[in-house]
Order: C-alpha cells, then sequence, then structure tokens
C-alpha cells in the first residue's frame, strides 16, 4: 500500500474521485476552487460530475488497465459513494493514496461489520442480530421482538433492501423475500427524531465537526435537514464527540456522515457514511467552508477549514418531478438552488436541491 503523503497537495495537484454523481460534482467544484484539478472515473455515461471536472474516464470497476490509467494520471484518490468493489481498491492502492482509506470503507460497506465496530466504541446501537436463514430469524426475533426491520448486509441506501417485520409469523416471507443475501435484523428503535453530524479529520489528526442538522425522510430518502436541529446542549456536545470518536478510531482523513436517532435515553448510532453527505448540503450557505471544500482540504493534506455555523439553514431535496418547482424557487430571493445537470427525470431522483437561509447570526 501506498504511504500517504506528507506533504500538502499544491494547487495544480489532480485529485481522482471514484464516482461521478452529484456529490462528484460538488467535490470537483470545491477542488477547482482551491486550484485542483479532477478526474472522475465512471461507469456510467455522462456523469454529473463530467460536466464540471477537468478529466472523466468511462469504464467499469472491473477494468484493470482503465484503473491503472486513471491512478497515474491522479496524485490522491478519493471516491463518493462507500460501495467500490474491493477488487479495484486493491490495485489503486498500490499506486495512489486513497483517502479515506481501506478501514472506513470495509467498515461501512456491511452493517453487520458496521455495527459491531460501533458498539466496540462503546456507542449505542439498535440491537441486532446476523441472519443467514428462516431459524437464526426466528431465533433473532425472539430476542430482539417486534417490531423489527431485516436489512440487507450490504448496497443498503436511501431505505432499500429493508424488510419490516411487525409479526413473528412474517419470518418466513421475508426470508423468501431475501433469496440468500445476506442480511441482519435490527430492533425497531422509538425516536423522537433523526439528527446527522458531518465531521472531518485531517491528515495530521485535527477534527472539525459540523453543528448538527435534523433530517426528516419521505419514502425513505432525504426530504430536508434543517440546521439547527433540536437537541440539548449536552445532546449536541455529545453528537459531536461520538461522531469524533468515530473518526479517531478510523485514523480518518476526509469527511464522513454519522446518522443518529434522538431518543429519551440518548443517541443512537444508525449508520455512518465514509463520504460527504447529503444531510451536509446545507452547510453550502452556512458555513464559510462547506463539507466539500472541507473534504478537499482533508484530502490534500491540507488544514480544515472553519466549519461553524453562522446561519440558520434549511436544505431540501429536489426529487423526480419537483424539479418543475425550479422556476418558483428561482424567484426566491432567500434560496440558493444546487442543480445536478441530471436530464432525465425519473421518481426517486435526486436532481438538485436547495438551501432556504431562514436566520443570519
Ligand atoms: P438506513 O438505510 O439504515 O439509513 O434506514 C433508512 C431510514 O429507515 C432511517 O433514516 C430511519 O428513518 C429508518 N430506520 C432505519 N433503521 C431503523 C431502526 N432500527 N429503527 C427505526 N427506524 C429505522
Amino acid at each position: 500500500m501506498i504511504d500517504v503523503p506528507l506533504h500538502p497537495l499544491e494547487p495544480g495537484a489532480t485529485i481522482g474521485i471514484l464516482g461521478g454523481g452529484q456529490l462528484g460534482r460538488m467535490l470537483s467544484v470545491a477542488a477547482a476552487r482551491l486550484g485542483f484539478r479532477c478526474h472522475i472515473f465512471e461507469p456510467g455515461a455522462n456523469p454529473p460530475a463530467g460536466h464540471v471536472a477537468e478529466q472523466v474516464t468511462t469504464a467499469n470497476y472491473d477494468d484493470d488497465e482503465a484503473l491503472r490509467r486513471f491512478a497515474s494520471d491522479v496524485d490522491v484518490i478519493t471516491f463518493e459513494f462507500e460501495n467500490i468493489p474491493t477488487a479495484a481498491l486493491d490495485i489503486l492502492q498500490d499506486l495512489r493514496p486513497i483517502r479515506p482509506g481501506r478501514e472506513a470503507l470495509r467498515i461501512s460497506q456491511d452493517r453487520l461489520v458496521e455495527k459491531s465496530f460501533l458498539q466496540g466504541l462503546g456507542l449505542k446501537t439498535a440491537p441486532f442480530a446476523d441472519i443467514t436463514d428462516l431459524a437464526s430469524l426466528t431465533g433473532a426475533l425472539d430476542q430482539i421482538g417486534t417490531p423489527a426491520i431485516v436489512k440487507t448486509r450490504r448496497m443498503g441506501y436511501d431505505g432499500k433492501g429493508q424488510i419490516r417485520i411487525d409479526h413473528a409469523d412474517e419470518a418466513a416471507k421475508a426470508i423468501d423475500e431475501l433469496a440468500g443475501t445476506p442480511a441482519i435484523l435490527e430492533g425497531f428503535i422509538q425516536f423522537s427524531h433523526e439528527v446527522s453530524v458531518i465531521a472531518a479529520r485531517s491528515a495530521s489528526g485535527d477534527v472539525a465537526c459540523f453543528d448538527p442538522g435534523e433530517n426528516v425522510h419521505r419514502n425513505g430518502i432525504l426530504h430536508t435537514t434543517t440546521v439547527p436541529a433540536r437537541l440539548g446542549p449536552a445532546q449536541r456536545t455529545d453528537a459531536i464527540l461520538l461522531a469524533a470518536n468515530i473518526l479517531n478510531a478510523l485514523d480518518y482523513v476526509g469527511v464522513l456522515g454519522v446518522e443518529l436517532f434522538v431518543t429519551p435515553n440518548g443517541l443512537i448510532v444508525n449508520e455512518i457514511a465514509p463520504r460527504v453527505h447529503n444531510s451536509g448540503h446545507w452547510t453550502q450557505q452556512g458555513c464559510v467552508v462547506d463539507q466539500f471544500e472541507q473534504h478537499i482540504r482533508a484530502v490534500a493534506g491540507w488544514p480544515l477549514g472553519d466549519g461553524q455555523r453562522y446561519a440558520d439553514v434549511v436544505m431540501e431535496n429536489l426529487i423526480g418531478d419537483d424539479v418543475e418547482r425550479i422556476p418558483d424557487l428561482a424567484k426566491d430571493t432567500s434560496t440558493a438552488l444546487h442543480l445536478y445537470g441530471k436530464t432525465d427525470t425519473k421518481p426517486g431522483r435526486k436532481m438538485g436541491h436547495f438551501n432556504r437561509v431562514t436566520r443570519r447570526s
């Protein structure tokens, strides 16, 4: 494995980004502002990040030659999604530093490994159990009770790969639906609301957390993030300390999202995302340095910027047909629009978002 470079990258250096969606696009814009070039690696045609990055490689993750050429053109590699095939990372890590590192990916790619890691740090999670067949699911339901949620161990996002179980007699149906996909059972948490902390750690180990945001989902997809979140001072401190705990344990470099359930018994960690996060988009209008610049700074070996919140903000996603609201939103002077350059509107597809500044401090 290549050692992490000790010197900060100079403007003009090239940052390689695996994945060309909207997160890669906004990372590329932030990188360009700091004088970096970006090279996107993305299997799909016409990626949103390709409109703003200097270079794009269109190739699959099993194209070893394309991966090698991509690595030879960049100074450091980062990513905008966590499900990068391990074999591709094996090739890339011998050629260039990957930030954040493999360990964060290994842990966050698998819900069972992730939950065990979080509990190992002394953090609270939903009760969970490994599910391999009907007997293990029945046993887990006995222990954890209902309601509960079966979640696939891998490749779950935006509520995908989840089956809610309200009665133990639904177990056989859930096992049929899984069709052999490895999964866990999670106890259902009675939370009052959901918050997330977007946290950053630099190559030299400094940590900076953005103020927690409060998240509302619709149909399993993030709908709004509001800052400040409804949290007492002790809960706010707890949220930030636990995020820092996770970053330090992983020797992490870059931005990480931590999703939390707020309950009367404290904060429960739902999941971590080793990348910039949809619930951190509010930082674009709420902080001097937003999550995208913070991530690029960390990956480039620069000091972190000032992520203190100076405004109250509501971020709302524009999903599918919400694009029809764009002309009206454009007339609203308190609203900053962020559109992803996607031409195909599909139900559930994230087309853009907007940040409405509700109060300046
Ligand atoms: P996830 O894909 O794990 O982020 O789950 C998507 C959404 O489902 C979360 O944001 C919660 O609203 C809900 N959810 C997930 N896990 C649980 C749980 N153990 N208890 C209650 N709600 C959950």
